[in-house]
């Protein structure tokens, strides 16, 4: 199987601090499927290291208010185009980002305040159907490993 995944959980330096969150069980994933890498921020041009994004009122924006939509919707679309292309059936992405995020993100008053909700990514790869999985409900779930 084709799965999309979030570059930082194989150990990419792409964080916006320039570390990485590396999950073994999501490198694991390579002996029995092919993994697509994407980081939509870096594709979108973010820099490494950058500034910490959260939506706000539907928007990519940095703590003093920047805002980054433009960019980070651009990477988030070059993302979904590879997803296309590469006809992915499953995503396993960071949870809690604003951008690779499942089932919550911050929200928006950079105060480390979660709330249900979804990043840019999972939102369009779920509108093209293609099933979201976040890096802890990876464990929960042996017939992928
Ligand atoms: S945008 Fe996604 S892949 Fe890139 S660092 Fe953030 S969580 Fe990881």
């Amino acid at each position: 199987m084709k799965i999309l995944v979030s570059a930082c959980l194989m150990g990419r330096l792409c964080k916006y601090n320039a570390g990485h969150n590396f999950r073994q069980a999501v490198a694991d994933l390579a002996q029995k499927h092919e993994l697509v890498e994407v980081c939509p921020e870096v594709m979108g041009g973010r820099t490494i290291p950058r500034k910490c994004i959260e939506i706000r009122n539907g928007r990519f924006i940095e703590a003093d208010g920047t805002d980054v939509d433009a960019e980070v919707r651009d990477g988030v679309c070059q993302a979904l185009e590879i997803a296309k292309k590469e006809n992915v059936e499953l995503a396993v992405l960071k949870s809690r980002s604003p951008t690779c995020g499942v089932h919550q993100i911050y929200d928006g008053t950079f105060s480390g305040t979660l709330i249900d909700g979804q990043g840019a990514l999972t939102e369009g790869l779920r509108a093209l159907g293609v099933r979201v999985l976040d890096d802890e409900e990876l464990l929960s779930c042996p017939e992928l490993l």
